[in-house]
């Protein structure tokens, strides 16, 4: 089977995914779809990148629509739980793109918006609900939604829920769906608590792997700089310098632990004349909106990311990814170099490595199974670097505004204070080689995350994981808690005031207002 015509798929969809150019399904696609038109349960170990969204929309989107039935209030059809708020505003986009010529209305509903809006939404019910777990449980907390006549449940992402510390909300979630359901579980890596938590989900599953398990993109060339950290900010600069003049740089994502980090490494990077922007939780959604679209432009080639800013960003044409900061999980790097190497092309993944992050690099090579290759410090690297422009050590005032918001964080949330994936627990690398202390703490610095960082002090969760990073702290309303693990901030701290969650409705549907809005894309508050 090499056509999405020979799969068994309604001709709506047929027609849909021929206007959007797609002939071929993917090779997760080709090994999903006829067991899932057939209602089995599935458990996927795949990146985002592999086509999985079409995976499982298609064929639920074929037999939701084969047994049509009128809506219900407050409740819906099919659920799909995604991580982050980028995430599942882009799954929502891409179910309404292929349901387009179909009678079906998609919604989407995350964190960092006012909940009401998305209660009244919810009110005379919608087919296909996309959400982040926090948001859910609020919504269902305030009787504005009910999950008993889910007939599809699609977990996304799962090891990132783990990560984002999400692990109570979903086995509530999975209390309140109906035992009579089909189930689609899905994950880029699955460590034995990921594979535990699919049992509580999945039901005699097929099992579909599109990249062998732990392992990183093939075609991914991956190397590691050991340098200091204090040296990082002009290896990063002259790296990307050298690679754009050789023309040999299309698109880069530098990932950083920190949001204050991300900002700081676009001011040098705009210092010696490269456009870069960061996107990140402190960000509106504005200039989120903004960098994402001048980086798929390609007006700027360098968008500077943390991990759960990045999640969901689908842009072809990443040539590199640096990790500017090593991922304290290793989990995490396959996340990162997943960005790159996409749609058959090539990729190179470049790590720098300073002395204390030596144990993250030994994690991630035991979990890839591969050493990554030294690349040396270029040469005349020190003179180089201090040719470079001095950057000011005065935050931006962006930055200001950010650390604000960290106090406030710590103020309201005690001393979990600290965004998720941040909290480097050490002050940034100040200009000129400054190191520890040049520009106050990382995001959300906790003290007693030093610990953390520090080579063979890392705490370790019950299931060897470090502890920061699979927090088990999150109360099962996933909400009003900490930020370190806590749902509610994983997605506001990524869900800024000014974004609005959309609804898609169908085509001459049912629902209010369905005729004025023609599948559009339509802003609903
Ligand atoms: P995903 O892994 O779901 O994030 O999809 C990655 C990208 O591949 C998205 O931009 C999809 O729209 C695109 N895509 C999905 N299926 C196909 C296909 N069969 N042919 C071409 N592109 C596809």
């Amino acid at each position: 089977m090499s056509y999405f015509s020979d799969l068994g798929l309604a001709e709506p969809i047929l027609h849909a995914l021929a206007s959007k150019g797609y002939t071929d399904p993917t090779p997760i696609q080709r090994q999903s779809i006829p067991a899932l038109l057939e209602g089995r349960d599935l458990l996927g170990i795949a990146q985002t990148g592999t086509g999985k969204t079409a995976a499982f929309a298609l064929p639920s989107l074929h037999r939701l629509a084969a047994d049509m039935k009128p809506r219900k209030p407050a409740s819906c059809r099919m659920l799909v739980l995604s991580p982050t708020r980028e995430l599942a505003a882009q799954i929502a986009e891409n179910i309404a793109a292929y349901a387009k010529n179909l009678r079906l209305v998609v919604d989407c509903v995350f964190g960092g918006v006012p909940v009401g809006k998305q209660a009244r939404r919810l009110v005379p019910g919608v087919d296909i609900l996309v959400a982040t777990p926090g948001r859910l449980l609020d919504l269902i907390d305030q009787r504005a939604l009910t999950l008993g006549r889910v007939e599809i449940f699609v977990l996304d992402e799962a090891d990132q829920m783990m990560d984002l510390g999400f692990i109570h909300a979903l086995r509530r979630v999975a209390n309140l769906l109906p035992k009579e359901r089909q189930s689609l579980f899905f994950s880029a890596t699955m460590p034995k608590a990921i594979a535990d938590l699919g049992k509580q989900f999945i039901n005699n599953p097929v099992r579909v792997e599109v990249t062998p398990q732990a392992s990183t993109a093939e075609r991914v060339e991956q190397f590691v700089t050991f340098v200091n950290q204090a040296e990082k900010q002009a290896l990063l600069t002259l790296r990307i310098r050298a690679l754009l003049a050789d023309g040999k740089l299309d698109r880069a994502l530098v990932f950083t632990r920190t949001k204050h980090g991300a900002d700081r490494v676009v001011r040098h990077l705009s210092a010696a004349s490269i456009s870069a922007r960061a996107i990140h939780g402190n960000k509106s959604q504005a200039q989120r909106t903004a960098a994402l679209d001048a980086f798929r432009q390609g007006s700027c080639p360098i968008l500077v990311a943390t991990d759960i800013a990045a999640r969901g960003i689908d842009v072809s044409g990443v040539s590199h990814v640096f990790n500017f900061e090593l991922p304290n999980v290793a989990e995490q790097y396959v996340h990162r170099i997943g960005r790159t190497a996409r749609a058959g092309a090539d990729g190179e993944a470049i790590s720098f490595c300073a002395p204390d992050e030596k144990p993250y690099l030994k994690d991630i090579e035991k979990l890839t199974g591969i050493k990554l290759m030294p690349l040396p410090l270029p040469e005349g690297f020190l003179a180089e670097a201090a040719k470079l422009p001095a950057v000011s050590r005065q935050p931006d005032e962006a930055e200001r505004d950010a650390r604000r918001d960290d106090r406030d964080a710590r103020g309201r949330f005690g001393d979990r204070g600290g965004n998720r994936g941040g909290g480097q627990g050490r002050g940034g690398q100040g200009h000129g080689g400054q190191g520890r202390g040049g520009e106050g703490r990382g995001a959300g610095a906790n003290p007693n995350r030093r610990d953390d960082r520090s080579p063979g002090g890392r705490a370790q969760g019950v299931d060897g994981r470090p502890r920061d990073a699979n927090p088990r702290k999150v109360d099962d309303r996933g909400s009003e808690r900490g930020p370190v693990g806590n749902p509610a901030r994983a997605e506001r701290g990524d869900a800024p005031q000014g974004d609005k969650p959309r609804t898609f409705r169908p085509r001459g549907g049912g629902a209010p207002g369905v005729g004025q809005h023609r599948n559009k894309v339509r802003r609903a508050v």
